[in-house]
């Protein structure tokens, strides 16, 4: 199988290039082509000339997801579920909001992390994406959007922990927020959700300005581990250190996002305890009322226990938000995402439509 262009960086393609005898500014006018203009065939790069179009026919495949299914929530949020190559599926969700359009993207099908909470750990890693694999998902969506709808924020929060698959995942985030040649979707509204692998957090900071999120949902590491067992090998303490010396640049804040949990995790000991471990960090609080699914025995607290831990927090000085369920009816809310064809969608279409209109989140990892 020839491999995919759009998982080669500058640099490489710049040496196939050169190879070829070719001078370095076609690399851009390529990638262009590729992030920018959507091309699904060499034939179209016309300021090529015909003889590099056939060499990289001859090399290089443009690779595009195949969309298996879309299904549409009744508050506007739209689940794409995407076959690979491989005929490995995968999900993205399309979150309209009133002046954002946001795509929680995967970064793994399927996730080995096994979260208690997470309907995406029972089906375990099937295996990392390529760089390619994550971008074409923006892309393929982007190609379903009227002309004058834009995707305005991406998330990395869908399926898979993104830092365990560490070298695509920020290859991918170089080509999202290129403005230049890429996708350009600012790296200010680009955010990564990890459980907390500490030392790629440190390298992320260094080597990306994307936002960082924090999945907490616990203030003991007794509680931690039970719901995610990667504690036990990064400990609350340890996580918290790390959050409290990366050099965040000026007014970012880092989000902790907490999925609430009837009877186990939001007590007034918790709040507190909350609060202290967050002693030190610019951080936001995103509480999550937790999303049921099948086979799941967890139950999202009432709202008055939702309002007083929210109150809790606030008392203690904290930015709490309170995140909505999106695409709930859809199994498309945080935590819900499975991979698999589903029916009881509130409207759902078996590939090759269009959004119609911005009738209006998020995920698996959050
Ligand atoms: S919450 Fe994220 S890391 Fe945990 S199992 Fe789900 S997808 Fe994996």
């Amino acid at each position: 199988m020839k491999s995919n262009i759009k998982d080669l960086d500058s640099q490489e393609l710049e040496d196939w290039l050169g190879a070829r005898r070719e001078a370095p500014y076609r690399v851009k006018q390529i990638q262009k082509w590729l992030f920018q203009k959507g091309a699904g065939s060499f034939a179209e790069m016309t300021n090529l000339s015909s003889g590099l179009r056939a060499d990289l026919e001859r090399e290089y495949s443009i690779g595009r997801l195949k969309t298996l299914q879309r299904s549409c929530s009744r508050d506007g949020t739209i689940k794409f579920l995407f076959e690979l190559a491989d005929a490995v599926s995968i999900e993205s969700v399309l979150i309209p909001e009133a002046k954002r359009l946001t795509l929680c993207v995967s970064t793994q099908a399927g996730c080995g992390f096994g979260c208690a909470f997470c309907a995406t750990a029972l089906m375990g890693l099937k295996r990392n994406l390529s760089a390619s694999e994550i971008v074409e998902q923006i892309l393929e969506v982007r190609r379903s959007l009227p002309a004058d709808m834009r995707i305005t924020h991406a998330v990395l929060m869908g399926m898979g922990e993104p830092l365990a698959n560490y070298r695509q995942t920020v290859k991918a985030v170089r080509i999202m927020s290129d403005a230049d040649w890429g996708i350009g979707i600012s790296p200010r509204r680009i955010t990564l959700s990890t459980v907390g692998l500490v030392p790629q957090i440190k390298k992320l900071i260094a080597e990306t300005h994307v936002n960082l999120a924090i999945s907490l949902h616990a203030t003991t590491d007794e509680i931690r581990s039970q719901l995610m067992p990667v504690n036990r090998k990064y400990p609350l303490a340890e996580l918290m250190d790390c959050c409290r010396s990366l050099p965040l640049p000026k007014r970012r804040r880092i989000t902790f996002e907490y999925v609430m949990l009837q009877g186990i995790n939001h007590s007034a000991e918790d709040a507190r305890r909350l609060s202290g471990l967050l002693n030190g960090i610019r951080a936001k609080i995103n509480l999550i009322p937790f999303n049921p699914h099948p086979g799941s025995s967890y139950r999202r607290p009432g709202p008055e226990e939702l309002l007083q831990f929210q109150n809790a927090l606030r008392s203690l000085g904290h930015q709490v938000n309170v995140r909505e369920a999106r695409g709930d009816d859809i199994q498309a809310a945080c935590g819900q995402l499975l991979g698999a064809v589903s029916s009881e969608t509130a409207s759902s279409e078996q590939s090759g439509m269009e959004v119609a209109s911005h009738s209006s989140l998020l995920t698996a990892h959050s």
